[in-house]
């Protein structure tokens, strides 16, 4: 169990005071936090981190996660693909399913926050207990909404105009609406088992354990099995490069309780990667912080080829880390990285392999965006920044009509 003032020696022992200051000022308040996964992508890797720290800062602080079934967890995920600008056809038939689902989820759990802090579209339709129960409620949307399908986008506002507040991870997702919006971009925890320095015994541990050569580059890819992570695109930049380079490619990652595609996208990259035993596709199981801890480590370059992206929260885990980091300029990656100073940014395959030729010949420069990457993250994307943003979001509710800086 990480204790608040272990944060000292990395963000200062102010930072922490102030945390304090703020989180007592919280008094007497319950913060339910809700979304549709407790396993598996950012928010719940964000949620799992910050309640327990919340709840050391003295915050009266809960997550509890909504209950679906296949269909509705399909539902979710088309609304997730369109609201992306996936283009994907929908029934009348499938938003009442949803409405329906929410409703059901609000009959069986108990519904106890004095603010109510939705994650996501999953759990949106809850608002509708606010009637019956009161309280302060809370939206906040982790996707790029910047170019989604009207027909979802409009269904969501019937629910989203009925919240106290929206929160967006950036500035680009604000939605013209009368309410208050707080641009609040997500965070990692530094001293979790996912960012926390390793022994190299350990790094070397999990080379070995997935077969790993450590003296040859290695190249990794850390996400779901999501289209929209483009795993595929991966293996064409690895492709293009190994014809030049010797190399490894690892793609790592799993699924999530609410993601209901990544067995149909992890075959396809596995038949894909076929014949080629420099590439390891390694579909792991939660909580395989340590070992996701490690690969980012051991990696010379670490991709994050995404065709979309809200935040973006393996470019923060790998920058911390140190290392280079090459990203499609999509989504929240931008806020991460400044193109050639703390990582690369593309647009395309041949990009994306033209600068990872040039950052595996080039190991000094590579370094140094790594550097940059770290410090960056240091300032703008650890737990403590995200925690006191919270804090004051929270405060801001009982203050309506008053200017709240962030
Ligand atoms: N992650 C994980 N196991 C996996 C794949 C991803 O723990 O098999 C973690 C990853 O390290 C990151 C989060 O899940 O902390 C993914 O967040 P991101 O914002 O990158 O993408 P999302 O999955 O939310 O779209």
């Amino acid at each position: 169990m990480r204790d608040i003032n272990d944060y000292i020696p990395i963000v200062g022992q102010s930072v922490i005071d102030e945390l304090k200051l703020l989180a007592a000022k919280l008094e007497g308040k319950k913060i339910q936090n809700i979304n549709s996964t407790l396993i598996g992508g950012g928010v719940a890797e964000i949620l799992s981190c910050m309640i327990p720290l919340l709840r050391q800062l003295g915050v009266d602080a809960g997550w509890d996660a909504i209950k679906g079934n296949e269909r509705f967890f399909n539902i979710t995920k088309n609304f997730h693909n369109a609201l992306h600008g996936v283009p994907v056809e929908f029934s009348q038939d499938d938003f009442d399913f949803f409405v329906a689902m929410n409703r059901e989820n609000a009959a069986k759990m108990e519904l106890y926050g004095d603010i109510i802090f939705i994650h996501d579209p999953q759990p949106i339709a809850l608002i509708e207990q606010r009637e019956r129960l009161g309280g302060k409620w809370i939206w906040r949307c982790h996707i790029d909404i910047t170019q989604p399908q009207p027909e979802v986008i409009n269904f969501l506002k019937g629910y989203i105009e009925r919240y106290d507040a929206l929160v967006f991870s950036a500035p680009a997702y604000a939605l013209r609406t009368g309410l208050p919006q707080a641009l609040i971009s997500p965070s990692i925890d530094p001293l979790s088992d996912k960012n926390k320095e390793l022994p190299q015994e350990t790094i070397d541990q999990v080379l070995e354990k997935f077969g790993i050569d450590k003296t040859r580059p290695i190249v990794t890819q850390i996400s779901r099995f999501d289209y929209l992570k483009d795993p595929i695109g991966v293996i064409k930049v690895y492709q293009k490069v190994k014809k030049y380079l010797d190399c490894q490619l690892v793609l790592a990652g799993g699924g999530a309780t609410d993601d209901p595609e990544s067995l149909k996208v992890l075959n396809e990259v596995k038949s894909m990667a076929e014949g080629d035993p420099d590439i390891f596709i390694l579909f792991l199981p939660p909580d395989s912080n340590i070992e996701i801890n490690a690969l980012q480590r051991a990696s010379s370059v670490i991709l994050q080829k995404s065709l979309k992206e809200g935040f973006g929260l393996t470019v923060a885990e790998a920058l911390w880390k140190g290392k280079p980091v090459i990203a499609s300029a999509v989504g929240g990656i931008p806020l991460q990285i400044t193109h050639k100073y703390s990582g690369i940014l593309t647009r395309s395959i041949d990009g994306t392999a033209h600068y990872l030729k040039q950052l595996l010949n080039e190991p000094e420069y590579a370094k140094r965006l790594g550097a940059n990457g770290r410090e960056h993250i240091r300032n703008n994307f650890l737990t403590t920044r995200h925690i006191r943003e919270y804090l004051l979001l929270f405060l801001s509710l009982y203050h309506e009509g008053e200017v709240v800086r962030l």
